[in-house]
């Protein structure tokens, strides 16, 4: 099979970090990445089924592909992740450019698949329901030597009636502490310095097994006791399942950065019942105030749904409310799209469009001009940035990011090098980013 592959990925960290497992399996078996589509002898798409978009570019990307692959019919297709779990044969009904169709369980079985795929007259078509190798034990193709993503558990239990997930990531698993840890110890000993813990619902981790104690909490305080990484992330925690437990480790390893991403969705009692989210608003907000006494200097974030089905001036007004209490550092906010196959998608949803689009530039526009004001408090201070590389934003500067994951971009300097922890002198902020100059 070896030749040269393209990987392009839509959606979520999860989906970023399963391409790294996609790349991986690929390089073992040794094939090279393309640098376009032209030159590539396989194309994966690694999808996504949380928003429409990302079907819509899936569909407008493959019939982009359909008249390179007319010319070169020997170029293979493959589309897998969570749209192709969902949608399995549909996407072939709706493709014929596709060679194999593979899921969110069997990235394992990719060579095999692809070697089937070569010798088979039609296409590929191959969705598992349960896991059968956890990525995490997969080889991944990394793309920052400094900084990696470690998977502690894969699916959710939770019911979230806008979301996919648990049924195209079926339920919770956890990886065992020990292979979490030893994970860290080899990603420490190859140079990286800062990981990101990833889960659909991190703060429940490890209730498959044990389920008594707080044992993402005790998972934090493992990684931390890992010599060489210094900073340590974790994405997404359920704002139900934050336990105290969890504040008090994230407050005493030293390597815990002090950010938390919490996702609220609304801020109306109301809607999140409706969303089966499992708190109210003022909970939340107990929540993070603990947070925030704990941890001095917590950047806080979060995502926001804007014109849930049946959603009112009044409970959108109550997520105005909420967004001005909580302050949040930055935050990501969706206008609700119906999800096929999801419980919200069939609730009566009277908000016209445009009024749901209205709500929405009303919140980008408070969530903004809070970021603002909250990044022009650290205006003359200094801050820790962990260097990533050139600045995507001006290429004459360099970007690097605070242990609250704020992003920083820096003047230039000979002295700075990616993956670099430096004091930067914030000297000017945006919603978005601060700038600076090294301190000396
Ligand atoms: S917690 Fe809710 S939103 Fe998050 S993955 Fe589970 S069901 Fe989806």
């Amino acid at each position: 099979m070896p030749g040269r592959y393209l990987l392009r990925t839509f959606g979520c960290q999860m989906n970023e970090h399963d391409s790294e497992r996609i790349a991986g399996v690929l390089e073992e078996r040794g094939l090279e990445q393309a640098d376009s589509a032209e030159n590539a002898d396989l194309v994966v798409f690694n999808t996504c089924c949380i928003r429409d978009n990302a079907d819509q570019r899936l569909y407008g990307q493959l019939g982009q592909l359909a008249s390179e692959k007319a010319k070169r019919p020997d170029m293979k297709i493959a589309v897998g992740g969570c749209l192709a779990q969902k949608d399995g044969a549909r996407l072939l009904e709706r493709s014929s450019a596709v060679d194999l169709v593979f899921g969110t369980h069997n990235v394992a079985r990719l060579p095999e698949l692809l070697d089937l795929a070569d010798v088979s007259d039609g296409p590929v078509l191959e969705i598992l329901e349960e896991t059968e190798v956890l990525a995490a034990a997969l080889p991944a193709s990394r793309r920052s030597p400094f900084s990696a993503w470690v998977t502690i558990s894969v699916g959710c239990d939770n019911s979230c009636t806008f979301c996919i997930v648990p049924s195209v990531r079926g339920r919770e698993v956890s990886r065992a502490a020990t292979d979490i840890v030893d994970e860290c110890e080899r990603l420490a000993s190859d140079g990286v310095v800062e990981v990101t813990l990833l889960g659909q619902n991190v703060n429940s981790y490890g209730r498959d097994l044990d389920g008594r104690r707080p044992l993402f909490a005790d998972l934090l305080r493992s990684v931390d006791a890992v010599e060489g990484i210094g900073r340590i992330r974790f994405t997404s925690p359920h704002p139900k399942d934050l336990r105290p437990e969890t504040i008090e480790a994230m407050a005493e390893c030293a390597s815990v950065c002090e950010q938390l991403h919490l996702p609220v969705q609304s801020g109306s009692d109301r809607i999140l019942a409706a969303m089966h989210r499992g708190y109210r608003a003022g909970r939340y907000l107990e929540r993070i105030e603990d947070a925030r006494r704990s941890i001095p200097g917590l950047t806080l974030s979060t995502d926001i749904i804007v014109g849930f089905p049946g959603e009112t001036e009044a409970d959108f007004q109550a997520t105005l409310d909420l967004v001005e209490a909580a302050r949040f550092d930055s935050a990501f906010t969706f206008i609700y799209s119906p999800r096929p196959g999801t419980a919200a998608a069939g609730m009566n949803d009277p908000v016209p469009p445009e009024e749901k689009r209205e709500r929405y530039a009303r919140l980008t526009e408070l969530v903004d001009s809070i970021a603002w004001s909250k990044n022009l408090d650290l205006v003359g201070r200094p801050v820790e940035i962990l260097v990533e590389g050139p600045s995507k934003k001006d290429p004459s500067k360099i970007s690097g990011r605070t242990r609250g994951g704020k992003l920083v971009h820096v003047s230039d300097d000979d002295r700075i090098r990616a993956g670099d922890v430096v004091t930067v002198l914030v000297g000017g902020a945006a919603s978005h980013y601060l700038t600076g100059d090294l301190a000396l």
